[in-house]
């Protein structure tokens, strides 16, 4: 029920209680009075009865004492009795005494026997009526004679309490009925800022927690209105730091580049952040919850986090994942636990160390060829030393043979010895950002590389066509750059079919400069392109000793290129040349 009505019907039930209760109390305290009025008459009528009595001598005929009585009770309008001692009636003013019976145990009478004043209110069968009765004993020479009995019909003290009455019930109804409506509005008062506390504090509970609510007038409801809007204040401030902690914390999780998996103690996926999901190949809303058995299928992780959860301690291995891609992961696990320390699960890190795997592989096979290099100089200058220690620099002729012989090993060792100092160089200042960039002229970078090679293209009858604005600017190294395009024109001149033409280039793009070095020569197939920048990598080996490449030209290009920040392609069509384009950014 609402609590209007409610409180509604308790006003008002109470109201009608209370009215009714008043009713009863007036109706009953005037009756008394009515009643002791009555009884404070009918005593006096009594006492006045008993003095005109007293003056009759003794042995007076009961006849003389009924028809005073009868006179007395027809003056007074009352019913007056004489009864003597034995209860018998001696006389009365509206009976005859020999049809009443004995009246020694009517109340009013054995009081006034005891000597008191005895008093009763009766229905009278004779007077079919209610009657009130009041008795006094006579007395002569100290000891009781007769009791003299007064009675009058209570009608008049009815009909004055009925006449009350009405009044009363009729106040009560005017009173109730004013009552229903001061109750209404009471009832409202007090419902209506509750309703609207009620309405505002669902509104809260559905999570609205702007909802705020008027404060009522009243020092308990507003007091209570204030609390709970200081709390939805409160409530409303921690859920936005709870928030604003938690879209910290993920954007923490989901920026770093190591995978963080959490793990509750069963193994479950309790959290993964995005590099974890990358990592392993995993989709994060659909992983979370799931058992790290049946979502990541590698059985090394299953087992790391098997441990960490058995030992809780740190434990870390190395993994290896096949999915697109084979990726090597450094894995750490600890145990995970709450503020007060308790278990809840594993906490695993994931690093992704492909990319140093890769790099250590580099290294290896790197050093690998660089022995395999200098390995082969070195065997054929021992071949030779042999051979003239066995007798050959005895003949003039052999002797300068093998002579002419060593010198061209050793001028290879020298070259790769050169390229690879130039490699480490480069790398060396490129890491330490020592390599300065400063505006120089494009054009003349290219016209000293082209010149270094001057001769050699002449051997071969080649002629080197340089195309380049004399204004052409660029933030350059320009002794790498001459470097880098020394060595594209060198193997355009290696490579270039004899009589044919070398182009250098450089012109102004949307980005920065290009410089191109195209030939006309034997070309590269599609499949060597994107391996030719590697250190050591040739097309033909043995075509590449026999002019004289180290196999480490392009990488150096490359590794100058990016010291320029800039890019380096290759086009080519076997059999009719390649064209290298070189890159530079304006920046
Ligand atoms: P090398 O010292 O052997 O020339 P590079 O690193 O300069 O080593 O070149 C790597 C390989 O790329 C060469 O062995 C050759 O096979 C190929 N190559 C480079 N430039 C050209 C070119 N202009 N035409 C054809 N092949 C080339």
């Amino acid at each position: 029920m609402r609590l209007l009505w409610r409180l509604y019907l308790s006003f008002f039930v109470s109201t009608l209680v209370a009215l009714a209760g008043t009713a009863w109390y007036a109706e009953h305290s005037l009756r008394l009075f009515n009643e002791d009025q009555l009884a404070g008459d009918l005593l006096v009528r009594a006492r006045i009865l008993e003095q005109e009595l007293a003056a009759y001598p003794p042995g007076t005929p009961p006849e003389t004492i009924d028809r005073h009585c009868r006179e007395f009770g027809r003056l007074t309008e009352t019913r007056v009795t004489v009864i003597l001692p034995d209860g018998t009636p001696l006389a009365d003013s509206d009976h005859d005494t020999a049809t009443m019976d004995n009246h020694g145990h009517r109340p009013e009478v054995l009081e006034a026997l005891a000597g008191h004043v005895g008093r009763s209110v009766r229905f009278s069968d004779t007077m079919r009526r209610n009657l009130m009765y009041l008795a006094i004993p006579v007395r002569r020479d100290h000891a009781i004679a007769a009791v003299v009995r007064t009675a009058l019909p209570l009608t008049a003290i009815e009909w004055s309490l009925d006449a009350v009455y009405r009044q009363i019930v009729l106040g009560g109804l005017m009173a109730a009925a004013l009552f229903a409506i001061v109750a209404m509005y009471l009832s409202k008062r007090i419902s209506r800022p509750i309703e609207d506390m009620r309405r505002v504090a669902e509104r809260l509970a559905l999570g609205d927690l702007g909802a705020r609510m008027v404060v009522p007038r009243g020092r308990e409801l507003g007091a209570l209105a204030r609390t709970l809007n200081q709390m939805a204040a409160q409530l409303g401030d921690r859920l936005g730091t709870i928030e604003r902690q938690s879209n910290e914390q993920k954007a923490v999780f989901s920026s770093m580049s190591e995978g963080v998996l959490a793990v509750d103690g069963e193994a479950r996926i309790l959290h993964l952040n995005d590099a974890a999901a990358r990592l392993l190949e995993l989709s994060p809303a659909q992983a979370r919850g799931k058992s790290i058995q049946e979502t990541v299928r590698n059985l090394d992780l299953q087992r790391l986090i098997a441990d960490t959860l058995a030992a809780g301690k740190p434990v870390e291995t190395e993994i290896t994942v096949y999915g697109a891609e084979e990726r090597f992961l450094q894995v750490n696990g600890a145990a995970l636990t709450d503020a007060d320390g308790k278990k809840l699960g594993a906490l695993v890190v994931l690093n992704d160390v492909t990319r140093l795997k890769r790099l250590e592989t580099v290294r290896r096979d790197f050093v690998a060829n660089v022995s395999h290099e200098l390995k082969t100089p070195i065997t054929a200058l021992k071949g030779c030393v042999e051979t003239l220690q066995e007798g050959a620099y005895r003949n003039a002729d052999e002797a300068a043979r093998f002579l002419g012989m060593m010198g061209r090993q050793v001028d290879r060792l020298g070259a790769i010895v050169e390229d690879l100092l130039s490699l480490s160089r480069l790398e060396h200042d490129a890491e330490h950002n020592r390599i300065p960039l400063e505006p120089g002229s494009v054009g003349e970078v290219l016209r000293r590389a082209t010149q270094a090679f001057a001769k050699a293209a002449a051997v071969k009858r080649i002629v080197i066509v340089l195309q380049c604005p004399a204004d052409l600017v660029a933030r350059i190294n320009a002794a790498l750059l001459e470097q880098a395009v020394g060595n594209l024109v060198d193997n355009a001149i290696k490579y270039g079919t004899e009589g044919t033409q070398v182009t250098v280039s450089g012109a102004a793009t949307e980005t920065g400069i290009a410089i191109q070095v195209g030939d006309q020569g034997v070309g590269i197939e599609k499949r060597h392109l994107p391996r030719i920048f590697e250190r050591f990598y040739r097309v033909d080996q043995a075509r590449s000793r026999a002019l004289g490449g180290t196999g480490l030209g392009l990488a150096i290009v490359k590794h100058i290129v990016l010291a320029h920040r800039g890019t380096v392609a290759v086009e080519s069509t076997p059999g009719q040349g390649s064209t290298f384009t070189i890159r530079i950014p304006r920046q």
